[in-house]
């Protein structure tokens, strides 16, 4: 008999792993107990895939041989932990189309850069005319790109979540950015247990393997000193040189893998700011890695578009520059947004909160930020924190209101940013949404 598959969820990876099943000659049924989107029901219907939505029937899923869950569903909802109890093994569609795929998983995961990372990758391979497909956390299903037809090389972005339904899977390599606490409300408000999920990365990885990793993260170094590690380690880093696989020399950006050359400078990277610098690195020794030349690397990082909501120019009113980076959802990546900025900030923040901390931003908005204009519709945590730090706060629940405060805040030569801190959801679908609507904004001044 053929094996089951069941697919929990039919989003982007549920949908990816149900066809890619399906071409594996699978017994394949897909169950999202939401509603599954047009563009995804034309395509489990082109398929002739059995799905069902708004409902999780048990005596479908619990025949199954094997579950791949969408890395949204957690792990403690009812039906997975049925599953669990019942000895059913429950992956991710990375474990899952990592059985069949054939090029080299080039893995990218970090609490920040992911994104960011996997697309300068992408485009060194794509420049280098290589075989390349770009998927994952990024939005395209690693497993609809195996379905489709053999390539060389995926570059995969990684979520915490979708590393820990990963067993047998191997990245040839595996790209760590940094660790810092995000989403710990799935993981017990346990930062070791986020830890480990983000370190699975590592999984079954030996010395033909590589991890290129920043060497001044202080959580991924403690934890890299716990135990030997078999891969290859390719560190990187801006505050030391010795024994890293690409540093800063006098504002020249050196790889040190397989031997050691001067790439370029930093003012010729596409990307600004100090943790575009750490990107750059990364992908540059990803490059050398794979055996790409120096010169199609070089042009790669010096050419490279950036991706929408990180840090991305919007235009000049007035002389005012507006800045959309409302992919910073974390203050994290706040903090580097803030620290780059050459001017001074008119700083748009706030969203739903997910436990920050925001006294690591006080020197940075002490330092950069001359007026707060808080967006969403609970303020009273940014208020408190920021009210006797700043020159100037206000309130305001809507992006056009928003933009109007900032833009008449602003004065001529100074910048608008919007580097949120928080996630969407109050006010807008997505992040993705809230800088679309931001960028419309400011376009309407
Ligand atoms: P991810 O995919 O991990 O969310 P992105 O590349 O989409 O990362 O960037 C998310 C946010 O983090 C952006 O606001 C960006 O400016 C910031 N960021 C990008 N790279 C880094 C990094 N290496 N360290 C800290 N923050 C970063």
């Amino acid at each position: 008999m053929k094996k089951r598959i069941v697919i929990l969820g039919a989003g982007e990876s549920g949908t990816g792993s149900a066809v890619l099943a399906l071409k594996q000659g699978f017994n394949v049924f897909v169950s999202d107990k939401g509603q599954i989107k047009d563009k995804y029901k034309e395509i489990l219907a082109g398929h002739k895939i059995k799905w069902e939505e708004g409902n999780h029937t048990e005596k479908e899923i619990l025949s199954a041989d094997e579950v791949i869950k969408s890395p949204g569903i957690k792990e403690d909802t009812q039906v997975v932990v049925r599953l669990l109890e019942k000895g059913i093994p429950v992956i991710s569609e990375i474990e899952f189309a990592g059985r069949y795929a054939t090029g080299i998983k080039i893995c990218v995961t970090g609490s920040n850069g992911k994104t960011t990372v996997t697309s300068l990758i992408y485009h060194i391979l794509n420049k280098a005319g290589k075989n390349v497909a770009m998927t994952g956390n990024i939005g395209n299903s690693f497993a609809m790109a195996v379905a489709e037809r053999p390539h060389d090389y995926y570059v995969i972005e990684l979520s915490s979540f979708q590393l820990d339904g990963m067993f047998d899977f191997k990245a040839e390599v595996g790209v760590l950015m940094n660790i810092t606490p995000d989403h710990l409300d799935r993981y017990n408000y346990k930062l070791q247990n986020y830890i480990d999920s983000k370190f699975r990365i590592t999984r079954n990885q030996t010395k033909s393997d590589f991890l290129i990793f920043w060497a001044d993260d202080p959580i991924i170094k403690a934890e890299l000193a716990k135990k030997e590690f078999g891969m290859t380690l390719l560190p990187f880093s801006d505050t030391s040189v010795k024994n890293m696989a690409a540093y800063i020399d006098d504002k020249s950006l050196i790889i040190d893998f397989p031997n050691k050359t001067n790439l370029m400078t930093i003012h010729e990277l596409a990307l600004k700011g100090r943790h575009n610098i750490y990107n750059s690195m990364a992908a540059a020794i990803a490059g050398k890695v794979l055996n790409i030349r120096k010169d199609v690397i070089r042009e790669s990082l010096a050419d490279f578009q950036g991706v929408e909501h990180r840090l991305e120019p919007v235009i000049k009113v007035s002389g005012i520059n507006f800045i959309n980076d409302s992919k910073a959802t974390n203050v994290n990546s706040t903090w580097y947004a803030l620290e780059c900025m050459e001017t001074d900030v008119v700083w748009i923040v706030g969203g739903v909160d997910k436990g920050n901390d925001y006294s690591e931003l006080f020197p940075v908005v002490k330092q950069k930020v001359r007026a707060v204009v808080c967006l969403g519709k609970d303020n009273k945590k940014i208020m408190e924190a920021f009210k006797d730090r700043v020159p100037t706060i206000v309130e305001t629940t809507s992006m056009d209101e928003a933009v109007k405060a900032a833009y008449y805040l602003a004065k001529k030569g100074e910048t608008v940013l919007l580097s949120p801190c928080c996630a969407s959801f109050d006010l807008f679908n997505n992040y993705e949404d809230r800088g679309r609507q931001f960028k419309a904004a400011v376009r309407n001044l």
